[in-house]
């Protein structure tokens, strides 16, 4: 049986980035991965708060080569016809990366692959899908099915990134508590010129029927994120996207180029370690999908982790650190992550009293006219970052201690 440092289980860019980290550290990382095709709907920019994270790790020029950096978000109020517009430029002097990531999901796979490539790590295995695990004082034993048939592996440590239905988290029996939404979140990926309706390169869109968060992909491509009720047929969502399209774009000729739709959860494991398996991103938590909380959150979940399993791999500290990581995260998520991410849903698509939506603008309409206000609301992102799960002075190798 071979026998591996570190397993990590998902190769989105969650687990790539875990993966990177700990093989900066010196661990020898293996990543395997079921396969799947990436889809052309996956989240595509990244929080100006995530990016000094992939600057230590080295791959921030890569990703903006792969990409392109935009400080410009707003916020469009169907009902007032207002359009509030935001600079994260006003964030200079407090970070060094004052704007937004866009970058396709595979495109950053792709760039984390080739960073990856240059460390103490075995070859992505693509075809590989964990099927089973057991574990005991000194190691975990995983199953993986691949295109040649059953393997088995030692490893000291899985990293679970496996996503939403994550089968680490059930094989180890882990609870997933909290709530399903009775929405159903639609992302479609439209070819149409959405800057010459002045939308901007992230916006959201208020509106109790027609709320969406709208990203810009690239210079023709933009994914537009709304919410439908669950009563609604599901073999008809495709049929029923033009006609949201319809009202927001006029006249605007639009070509939907793919979209993809899923159930939204608010759901947290009851724990992030279990032994010698760590959870980060989708198969630790999740919280609906209108705006982009829990990638942030699964991004600062990856760099915790890498401090802290580093840190305990390396001999520079005890495995006391990886209960720290797993109650802190579950904390982020809990205490920030989760009411945000509920807050802007309401924000955007559910308010449909008139007094209601003027109290919650006003928060806004601050931010638009004050760039103090603005830096408040926007520095908000930070406070998912957590503390790092390291007691103060403890020397390490990783690029995040
Ligand atoms: C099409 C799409 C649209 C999305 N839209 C939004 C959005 O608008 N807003 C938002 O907040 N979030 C959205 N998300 C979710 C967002 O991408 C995730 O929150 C974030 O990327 C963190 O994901 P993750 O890496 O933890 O899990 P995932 O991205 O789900 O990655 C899990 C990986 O694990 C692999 N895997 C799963 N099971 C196994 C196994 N048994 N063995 C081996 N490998 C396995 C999968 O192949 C996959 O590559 C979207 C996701 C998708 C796919």
């Amino acid at each position: 049986m071979k026998h591996t440092q570190v397993v990590v289980v998902g190769a989105d860019p969650v687990g790539l980035v875990t993966a990177l980290g700990l093989a900066k550290a010196g661990l020898d990382v293996l990543v395997v991965d079921t396969g799947r095709e990436a889809s052309a709907c996956a989240p595509c920019v990244h929080d100006w708060s995530v990016l000094p994270g992939l600057d230590r790790l080295g791959v921030l020029e890569d990703a903006t080569q792969a990409g392109f950096t935009d400080p410009s978000w707003c916020l469009r109020v169907l009902q007032t016809g207002e359009h509030l517009t935001f600079d994260l430029g006003v964030l200079a002097g407090l970070t060094p990366h004052p704007y937004n990531l866009h970058v396709e999901d595979t495109a950053l796979c792709e760039v984390l692959e080739r960073h990856l490539a240059r460390h103490r790590t075995k070859p992505i295995e693509r075809n590989a899908r964990l099927v089973d695990l057991a574990q005991d004082q000194s190691g975990v034993e995983i199953v993986l099915e691949t295109g040649d048939g059953v393997r088995r592996l030692r490893t000291d440590w899985v990293v679970a990134a496996d996503g939403t239905s994550s089968m680490v988290r059930r094989l180890l029996g882990l609870g997933f508590r909290g709530s399903t939404w009775h929405d159903r979140s639609v992302v479609a990926l439209v070819d149409a010129d959405f800057a010459g309706r002045d939308y901007a390169g992230t916006t959201l869109q208020v509106d109790d029927r027609y709320g969406a968060v709208v990203h810009k992909v690239d210079d023709r491509r933009w994914r537009y994120t709304f919410d439908e009720s669950l009563t609604l047929p599901e073999e008809s969502v495709g049929a029923r996207i033009p006609g949201v399209l319809r009202k927001v774009l006029g006249s605007v000729p639009f070509h939907v180029l793919d979209w993809h739709s899923s159930r939204m959860h608010q759901r947290t494991s009851d724990q992030y370690r279990a032994g010698r398996v760590l959870l980060v991103g989708d198969s630790a938590h999740v919280a609906n999908r209108m705006i982009g909380h829990s990638p942030i959150t699964a991004f600062f979940d990856a760099y915790r982790l890498i401090e802290a399993l580093s840190a305990v791999a390396g001999g520079y500290a005890d495995e006391r650190v990886l209960d720290k990581y797993s109650e802190g995260r579950k904390r982020v998520f809990l205490d920030h992550a989760l009411p945000a991410s509920a807050g802007r849903k309401h924000l955007i698509s559910q308010i449909s009293d008139r007094r209601q939506l003027e109290t919650e603008l006003e928060h806004y309409r601050l931010a638009s006219a004050d760039p103090e206000a603005l830096r408040e609301l926007l520095l908000f992102n930070r406070e998912l970052e957590g503390d790092s799960p390291l007691p103060r002075g403890t020397s390490s190798v990783s690029v995040f201690s």
